[in-house]
């Protein structure tokens, strides 16, 4: 069995510790390769590699630097398909999802490019008699970021081109759930002839995770997942000094008004419940309509999910791909158990899908839950798979209420033709990222990827705009008199 590479001092290396962690083609059910936990002394070694290469990396000018992005830039474009397809086989979704994630994954690279201008300083003259004043952006040092399956090869990409941009170095720790796509973008970064160890890629799970939290030389943390471990990564790492900067789990809640217009949104609200299985941090989870509009957006939704092909996401025409894994595809099905008890209605059971091809997939259809209140189980907690739940508010005010209550604010969008509405929800819903007829409200690489309350913790946001300026490098004042 193929047993995924570490990427370290350079090149491809074997891993040395257990193999602990299986890699499945989602579709087929079948086992692809193995991941090995890293041990401390393999994660130690790679850290010690990106810590000396970082003195010689940061002294590159910033203008040289950036032409190593322009490279890789042209290499993800090159091998775009290829990226797209790893991504498919790892990870379930269709080949075209795995185009936007690498797409999204590129124009971070396009964004850091910006960095000779990111990294400016500024200065005053005569701040008093004769003494000037400056302000220097310095690159800070090493920088581990540890994401999650859900887009393998993008999340990586929302740090690591802004953290060697601005001079630093990076150790990447992917999910053990999908480490290929990261695997492969390797061989990219080498042949983009970015120097070696500015980037290395080293593999594990929770063990790899907490060997880079205790180790010293570590100066900061990119780390996208769930709640539980964001907060667990957060706590620990500042707590020893470094910097963090944590995404975390969703709850996200979508609005249509009575006068919206379905016509031109159904698809996209559908996509925002059901595209990448609902596997996606700022996927729609609550429907919330109001009982004058309920009946009618019910029916047109549960149509239109109906008409989604469910399949291997490498074949034509597939809308919706498996769930990662047997165990999550059960700890769905367990949710949509749960909202049964709780009261709620199923109007579509993806329970039942079966898919004839591969019947060994982690397959659920489409789902809809109706009569769903704002204290059921599956209004509070993220279930993170194609589950829909409707819910009924009785009027606006009413709405925003139950969408505040929510611990997590990752996201949230309204579907309306009244700008007054749509201006007071902006300003109103407690969530980082706020879609307007939008349901996957995906801030584009120059602009950071927010998040609230439960959904983040830190302070600098992932992706482009000023935040990462901030969170990849320190500053330094000069006060001279001459
Ligand atoms: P996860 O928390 O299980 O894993 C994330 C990373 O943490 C992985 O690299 C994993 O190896 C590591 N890890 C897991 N358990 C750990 C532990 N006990 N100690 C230390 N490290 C540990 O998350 P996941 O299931 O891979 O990803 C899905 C979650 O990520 C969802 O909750 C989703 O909402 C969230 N997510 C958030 C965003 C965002 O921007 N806010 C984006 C994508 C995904």
């Amino acid at each position: 069995m193929r047993k995924i590479k570490n990427f370290v001092d350079g090149e491809y290396v074997e891993p040395e510790g257990n193999e602990k962690y299986d890699v499945y083609n989602p579709a087929f059910g079948e086992i692809i390769a193995k991941v090995s936990e890293a041990r401390r002394d393999e994660i130690d070694r790679a850290i010690d590699l990106a810590y000396d290469a970082q003195k010689t990396w940061s002294m590159v000018p910033v203008t040289e630097r950036i032409k190593y992005l322009f490279k890789l830039e042209n290499l993800m474009w090159e091998n775009i398909d290829k990226i797209a397809e790893i991504t498919t086989i790892e990870h379930g979704k269709t080949f075209e999802e795995s185009k936007g994630d690498a797409i999204r994954a590129i124009q971070n690279v396009e964004s850091a490019a910006a960095a000779t201008y990111h990294i400016m300083g500024r200065n005053n003259k005569n701040i008093a008699r004769d003494i000037d004043e400056e302000l220097i952006r310095e690159p800070i040092g090493v920088f581990a970021i540890i994401s999650p399956f859900n887009f393998p090869l993008m999340i990586p990409f929302w740090f690591l081109p802004y953290a060697i941009a601005l001079g630093n170095t990076v150790i990447v720790k992917p999910s053990e759930r999908t480490p290929m796509s990261m695997e492969f973008a390797m061989d990219l970064i080498k042949k983009a002839g970015i120097p070696k160890n500015v980037v290395q890629l080293v593999n594990g799970g929770s063990e790899a995770v907490n060997y880079i939290l205790e180790n010293e030389k570590v100066n900061g943390i990119s780390f996208v997942g769930s709640t539980p471990v964001a907060e667990y990564v957060y706590k620990k790492g500042t707590s020893s000094g470094k910097r963090v900067q944590a995404g975390a789990s969703a709850k996200n809640f979508v609005l249509v008004m009575p006068d919206a217009d379905l016509d031109a949104n159904i698809k996209n609200i559908i996509g925002s419940f059901y595209g990448n299985a609902g596997e996606r941090c700022l996927a729609g989870a609550v429907l919330v309509t109001f009982p004058e509009n309920h009946d009618r957006v019910l029916k047109i939704f549960e149509n239109e999910a109906r008409k989604l092909k469910i399949g291997y996401g490498m074949e034509k025409d597939v809308d919706m791909g498996p769930l990662i894994r047997k165990d999550h595809l059960e700890r769905v099905k367990g949710y949509i158990e749960i909202g049964e008890k709780e009261g709620a209605k199923v109007v579509l059971d993806g329970r039942s899908y079966k898919n004839e091809s591969y019947p060994n997939g982690f397959f659920l259809g489409p789902t809809i839950l109706d009569n769903v209140t704002p204290d059921m189980t599956v209004a509070r907690e993220e279930i993170f798979g194609p589950v829909a739940s409707f819910l009924t508010a009785q009027n606006f005010d009413d709405a925003i209420e139950i969408i505040n209550k929510s611990k997590y604010g990752n996201a949230s969008s309204i579907y309306t033709r009244s700008g007054k509405y749509a201006r007071e929800y902006v300003q109103r819903v407690k969530a980082g990222n706020i879609g307007v007829n939008i349901g996957i409200a995906a801030p584009i690489s120059f602009y950071p990827f927010a998040g609230m309350k439960k959904s983040f913790f830190g302070d600098l946001h992932p992706q482009g705009g000023i935040d990462h300026i901030l969170f990849f490098t320190d500053s330094k004042v000069v006060i001279t008199k001459w």
